[in-house]
């Protein structure tokens, strides 16, 4: 069923502090907004599953449509994952919505180059009610209260320049790394596994892990046999280090 925009727009959630509430602790969030299905029954499907547009193209490899079956295609999608067949991969593709990520995240994110991006635009938006990322490390130390002064001082000073004319795009200079970015990514499914096993070793920086963590959970609901064996290591070691 297609929602109407009017009960759509609801469903969107503003993630932005508002301008009441001044500078504000963000935490990360993915949420995904859109993924790749087959037309409904199109000669080769009838069901909005992303792992049958999958198996038609794999299928036309092969030319092997006589001998589809529901555990068949499971088969062949598993086959594509293990020996790098990875072309069929890249025919499905899922948009994130990626909230509460600071700036020194998405800088790490956007290096991965076979994906859509958009970003919230520093130019463009009001930054005075800048959300930001407290390290767990800081936190740990007891020396939040120093870490949430310096940013409320940031704060104060971005506002001082919007006050003596200074455009945005030249106030942002002053923030921090620490400042939330909302960013949409659409990374094909191919690439999705590559960033899997970039990000979720324990040499990947936390926030990113924390991010391709919530990515896999969906994942593994949309699409179980193209991350069924990422999934499993991750669950088993808590980490993709040994994934082969
Ligand atoms: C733990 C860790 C630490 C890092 N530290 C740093 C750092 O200190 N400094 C820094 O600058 N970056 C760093 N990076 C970023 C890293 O160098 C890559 O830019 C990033 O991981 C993107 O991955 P990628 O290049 O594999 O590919 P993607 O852009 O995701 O592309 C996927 C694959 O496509 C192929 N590909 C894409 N484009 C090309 C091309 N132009 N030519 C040939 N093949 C291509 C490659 O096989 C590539 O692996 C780090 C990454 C990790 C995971």
């Amino acid at each position: 069923m297609i929602m109407k925009f009017k009960e759509r727009k609801n469903t969107m959630k503003q993630k932005r502090p508002y301008e009441s509430e001044g500078v504000k602790e963000m935490k990360m969030e993915v949420e995904l907004i859109g993924i790749t299905v087959p037309v409904p029954f199109s000669s080769t499907s009838n069901e909005y599953n992303s792992e049958s547009v999958l198996a038609t193209a794999g299928r036309t490899c092969y030319q092997s449509f006589d001998k589809q079956s529901e555990k068949s295609d499971i088969s062949l999608i598993k086959h594509f994952c293990l020996f790098g067949h990875y072309s069929v991969l890249e025919h499905c593709s899922a948009t994130f919505r990626i909230m509460g990520g600071s700036r020194t995240f998405t800088h790490q994110l956007v290096r991965h180059r076979h994906q859509g991006i958009s970003q919230e635009s520093q130019r463009y938006c009001d930054e005075g009610n800048f959300g930001y990322v407290i390290p767990r490390s800081i936190k740990a130390k007891g020396m939040t209260s120093m870490y949430s002064e310096v940013i409320n001082d940031i704060r104060r000073a971005y506002i001082m320049l919007q006050k003596a004319g200074i455009k945005n795009e030249d106030a942002r200079f002053l923030l921090p790394n620490a400042v939330c970015s909302e960013i949409v990514i659409s990374p094909n499914f191919a690439e999705l596994r590559h960033m899997f096993r970039l990000r979720l070793t324990t040499h990947a920086q936390w926030e990113i892990r924390e991010c391709f963590r919530q990515i896999l959970e969906i994942m593994i609901t949309y699409a179980p046999n193209v991350f069924k064996d990422i999934y499993e290591q991750y669950k088993e070691y808590g980490n993709l280090n040994n994934f082969k």
